[in-house]
């Protein structure tokens, strides 16, 4: 059994979406001035690796403190190898031709997408931050309708949504988020959690993903927060 973490660590030099400011970790007091160390941090919630809570759109949504924390524990996780190069959204078309949906997607209560578009992170930031793939809005309705026990999506890019589409940001977040009630269908599942921003390249080739974690800092009444995520590998 191994564990890696699939999200990364948060620093001055994490990319953080366009518009949003810089993760700021200052020291405060020093050893040689006061004998201890101690720093002050200053991000937003939307840095790095976070988890987006309905109330991140929506103004009754949950939020973070809102999950129990075994709604953020997964044990039937796939990673989808789905590779996108800028711009381009995953689509329903993509999870059809996968054939995902005849071999267990039925199952699974995490998603994730590993587009390859991570490899841009480190050294192209950034065509990280405005050239990104996503998920369209057909697709988060299509899951949430047909596979009603998923609970969580992640992705290997900023965010869900192409930087470049802000009206499909929007659509695609609130489809995720909505609760079932106000959603176009008889069934569906629960509001998505999202996961943005993972170290998917942690996973690899071919492993399986026996659970996972998402740790997300203990911020009450936030709608969405920094996390670490964990995946345990068989
Ligand atoms: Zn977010």
């Amino acid at each position: 059994m191994k564990h890696v973490y699939l999200s990364y660590y948060l620093q001055e030099e994490s990319p953080v979406y366009v518009g949003l400011k810089k993760p700021s970790i200052q020291s405060e007091c020093s050893i040689p001035r006061d004998g201890y160390n101690t720093s002050i941090i200053s991000v937003e919630n939307h840095s790095g690796t976070h988890v987006d809570a309905p109330a991140h759109f929506l103004e009754e949504g949950k939020t973070i403190s809102d999950y129990n924390l075994s709604e953020f524990i997964f044990n039937r996780v796939m990673l989808w190898e789905c590779e996108k190069n800028s711009h381009e959204l995953v689509t329903v078309e993509d999870l059809l031709e996968s054939h995902l949906t005849e071999s267990g997607l039925d199952n699974v209560d995490c998603l994730l997408i590993r587009t390859g578009f991570f490899k841009y992170r480190k050294n192209n930031v950034e065509k990280y931050l405005t050239h990104n793939p996503g998920i369209s809005e057909d697709l988060i309705h299509y899951l949430r309708e047909k596979f009603p026990q998923i609970r969580a999506l992640g992705i290997d890019c900023v965010s869900i949504s192409p930087y470049t589409n802000p009206a499909s940001a929007n659509k695609a977040h609130k489809t995720a988020f909505l609760g079932s009630e106000d959603f176009n269908g008889d069934t569906c599942s629960e509001p998505l959690l999202l996961i943005e921003d993972m170290k998917l390249q942690a996973v690899p080739k071919n492993a399986i993903i026996e659970k996972l974690f998402i740790v997300p800092w203990q911020l009450k009444g936030v709608d969405s927060a920094p996390c670490s995520v964990i995946a345990q590998l068989k």
